[in-house]
């Protein structure tokens, strides 16, 4: 994580950045935007852990607070092809498109890329004794999955995911 993304960026216990909608608005918090924010993700959602508790199901908020792993082939979006958005369940947030969902095999919905460069972070997973690259919503910090190198083409990247982190969004 860039220590200036954070900086200035509203980090406290409680304290939510509203997605902001206008033009008009976002011009005005211009100032106080970090530099680099611009790049299509919505202000940072910061909640407390008890917020996150009332907002999000129990299966929910294993997954994406507790960074728990749905069991394979549970989720009620592996095989599915409807066209559409996947968005962050804790949030909204876009995350992918169905357009770069494939079958993996896996028992996990798989995406070959996140609909923007900035919609997911990544991070350094030492957990289970091994080293994975952690995939986590670029606005609220939620675990999603995790990203390996052994995709198919265009990326040759697997984004595996839990069903339970996405809200498909119809076309
Ligand atoms: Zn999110």
């Amino acid at each position: 994580m860039d220590p200036a993304r954070r900086a200035g960026g509203g980090k406290g216990r409680g304290i939510v950045a509203r997605r902001v909608h206008t033009g008009a608005a976002r011009a005005e918090r211009a100032p106080a935007t970090p530099a680099g924010y611009a790049s299509g993700v919505d202000e940072k959602l910061v909640l407390s852990d008890e917020e996150w508790r009332r907002r999000l199901t129990a299966e929910e908020y294993q997954v994406l607070r507790g960074h728990g792993t749905e069991r394979p082939w549970t989720g009620c979006f592996v095989g599915t092809h409807q066209p559409g958005t996947y968005r962050c369940a804790g949030c909204g947030n876009p995350l992918f498109r169905s357009g770069e969902k494939f079958e993996s095999g896996t028992g996990w919905p798989s995406f070959t890329r996140p609909v923007a460069p900035g919609a997911v972070v990544e991070h350094r997973d030492a957990s289970h004794g091994t080293i994975r690259t952690e995939v986590r919503c670029g606005r609220c910090d939620g675990h999603l999955g995790h990203v390996f190198p052994d995709g198919p083409p265009p990326t040759g990247l697997r984004y595996c995911m839990n069903s339970v982190s996405l809200r498909h969004q119809p076309d």
